[in-house]
């Protein structure tokens, strides 16, 4: 497949935009190539490089006004488990697919998921029927250690890639911990984790392990430029310091730390250490969207409030969270409009009437945009959504609202 986009604005500039396969071939004021789609936007639209969505748990949209408004314990113990034991491998595919209709549309081409052994194979089809970018994890616990021990991990495709995703060490016990950074140094995979996300947690950890997580980790050997930690709140400056030397990424998931009063992660102490800060949604039941526009906005905000200082968490430190520091993360090349990167580009209709008078892209995307200026989503060289229409939506809708009725 070969696409050439002509006109479209790239950091204030009139560009032509050559898609040869799946990647950026040619970026220059004027390309003329035979190829087979030609989209003119006409000085009309602007090009990104697509959302890297951190930290999510996809079929949770099935959770989705469920279970508001409650304590985190109450949330996640007596509301989501039990509801989620209820779950087939069928219910995650379609929950999964209302996810990936919802993350398309708000320019997510390129995700961290991480939810139940159980449903694996319905997040694997979904996530490649609708052709976007993913690491999905192979959950792991005390509770499921026995049967992932023994499973045979599948084979990754040129969409997706599997990480090895321990719950949280308050689920995973040190046996658990050990074997999986065994497996990930051994196949070369991604660690997915929840980390240091309330301070019952932390306090937890200190009684039972007599140190903060960070120190229980690094002493295990746990610690490389492979681990990704959602959350990742209540972090003191010398586990801080631990997880600069490491390599670590963490993932600042604004909203649903702010939803489940988990606690606010202290964005510029870990940018300023050089840290390298994704972002994400987290599930929609506890967020309740997977808008990336939006979380952007909300996290800036945030910190701005939290450290009573305008000058927190600025507009492109954001934007970077949510594109080039998660495709990092990932270790992918993509999150960026360059030439040989992937091409995961997302569309922005410049028209909309908070583009105007148009100072700075960056800022309006993050402070006045929401996600109805995307029109267009290419995702691996594919257009995943054209002029706002994906193939399917309206059967999915119809088939969730019948498995919601169990719950
Ligand atoms: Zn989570």
């Amino acid at each position: 497949m070969s696409i050439l986009i002509k006109n479209v604005i790239l950091n204030n500039q009139k560009k032509d935009i050559l898609i040869e396969e799946n990647k950026i071939k040619q970026i220059d004021n004027e390309i003329n190539s035979s190829v087979e789609e030609v989209i003119d936007c006409k000085e009309k639209r602007a090009i990104l490089p697509g959302f890297v969505n951190c930290h999510t748990h996809l079929a949770m949209t099935l959770f989705r006004g469920f279970a508001d408004d409650l304590t985190f314990n109450e949330w996640l113990f007596n509301k989501i488990i039990p509801a989620e034991e209820k779950l087939t491998n069928e219910d995650i595919y379609f929950g999964s697919k209302l996810a990936l209709i919802e993350m398309i549309k708000s320019g997510t081409t390129f995700l961290n998921e991480m939810y139940f052994l159980k449903g694996l194979s319905g997040s694997i089809k979904a996530i490649e029927e609708m052709g976007l970018r993913a690491v999905v994890g192979i959950t792991v616990d005390d509770a499921n250690f026995e049967k992932v021990k023994d499973f045979k991990i599948p084979q990754k495709t040129e969409l997706i890639d599997f990480s090895i995703a321990p719950h949280a060490i308050y689920t995973a016990s040190e046996k658990v911990l050990k074997w999986v950074k065994e497996v990930s140094d051994k196949n070369n995979m991604l660690i997915h984790m929840h980390l240091s996300e309330t301070q019952g947690e932390v306090q937890e950890c200190i009684e039972k392990h007599g140190k903060r997580p960070i120190n229980y980790l690094n002493d295990l050997g746990f610690l490389n430029e492979r681990c990704v930690f959602a959350h990742s709140i209540w972090l003191n400056n010398e586990e801080l310091e631990i997880l600069k030397e490491k390599n670590c990424s963490l993932v600042y998931n604004p909203c649903s730390n702010m939803k489940l009063a988990s606690g606010v992660f202290r964005f510029d102490d870990v940018r300023n250490k050089g840290i390298n800060i994704c972002l994400g949604t987290d599930g929609t039941a506890s967020n309740n969207n997977l808008d990336m526009i939006e979380e952007m906005k909300i996290g800036a905000l945030l910190q701005k409030i939290n450290d009573i200082n305008p000058v927190s968490a600025k507009a492109e430190d954001v934007l970077k969270a949510a594109t080039e520091n998660g495709a990092k993360a990932l270790q992918k090349k993509t999150g960026k409009v360059e030439e040989g990167y992937l091409a995961d580009l997302i569309f922005i209709d410049l028209e909309k009437t908070y583009f105007n008078p148009g100072f700075n892209l960056t800022s309006d995307l993050v402070y006045s945009a929401n996600s109805e200026c995307i029109t267009d989503v290419i995702c691996n060289g594919k257009l995943v959504m054209r002029g706002k229409r994906i193939d399917g939506e309206e059967e999915v809708y119809k088939k969730i609202k019948e498995i919601s009725r169990k719950f």
